[in-house]
């Protein structure tokens, strides 16, 4: 146990995570978040985004754009995520290049769903080594098979306020709510059985192998991604400050 983490176990308590994010209000934070579709990596980014003044940077998120403005690029995206499988690595570190060279991502950034295999991992580590600003920290999600196929089939968005709920977790209360404004529940398109079938047998062939990787680079630490937003938000905190 290093004598920041001991500090934090006993101090933490008492004075709160107030107190830690003051003493490291100045401290980079390169992170890489992963995990299986549906372990929570972009629900937790954008806490810790919100809390640490550091962008979630989210491929998804950025192929989505893509999509939705129509161009040719984004048209051939749609057909490979609506599949389940991986755009071409190259693709990828094209878009994550230029964002993390933007002046937001200059004190660190949350990495979410990017690297996805082997090769965009090694050519991440070029990238940040040429930027002379190395990773951190890559953070396994851990979360059961079971549970995940839940979080995945179950998920929805509120049409009218994009709040994301879940028909097997949130409560009865919350998803009438949404019809009673008006409201849709909506299903991402790739939220489908068939698609996430095939989005976790592509993570288990593709990125699981990461996990090594960063076990070898001595990076790695994994929480146990069970249970609510914020129990597994703490878990990432202590994660982090150890
Ligand atoms: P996500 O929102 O992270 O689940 O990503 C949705 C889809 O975007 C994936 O199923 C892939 O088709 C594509 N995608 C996102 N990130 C990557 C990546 N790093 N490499 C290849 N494809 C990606």
């Amino acid at each position: 146990m290093t004598l920041k983490s001991f500090l934090g176990s006993v101090l933490r308590p008492v004075l709160g995570w107030a107190f830690f994010d003051v003493t490291r209000e100045n401290e980079s934070m390169r992170i890489v978040l992963l995990g299986a579709p549906g372990s929570g990596k972009g629900t937790q980014a954008k806490k810790l985004m919100a809390d640490r003044n550091i962008p979630q940077v989210s491929t998804g998120d950025m192929l989505r754009e893509a999509v939705a403005s129509g161009t040719r690029f984004g048209l051939k995206a749609k057909s490979v995520m609506d599949a389940g499988n991986l755009v071409p690595d190259e693709v990828v570190l094209g878009i994550i290049s230029e964002r993390l060279a933007q002046a937001d991502a200059e004190n660190g950034f949350i990495l979410d769903g990017f690297p996805r295999t082997t090769q965009q991992a090694i050519d991440l580590e070029e990238l940040l080594d040429e930027m002379e600003t190395p990773l951190d920290t890559a953070v396994l999600m851990d979360v059961d098979f079971d549970i995940l196929v839940k979080r995945l089939t179950g998920r929805r968005t509120c049409s009218r306020t994009g709040k994301l709920l879940n028909v097997y977790f949130s409560p009865q209360e919350e998803l009438d709510a949404v019809t009673a404004a008006g409201g849709e529940l909506v299903q991402r398109e790739d939220d489908n059985e068939a698609t996430i079938r095939n989005r976790l047998d592509v993570y288990r062939e593709n990125t699981e192998p990461l996990i090594d990787f960063y076990r070898k680079r001595r990076k790695l630490v994994k929480i146990d991604a069970e249970g609510s937003i914020d129990e597994v938000y703490e878990r990432l905190l202590e994660a982090l400050s150890s």
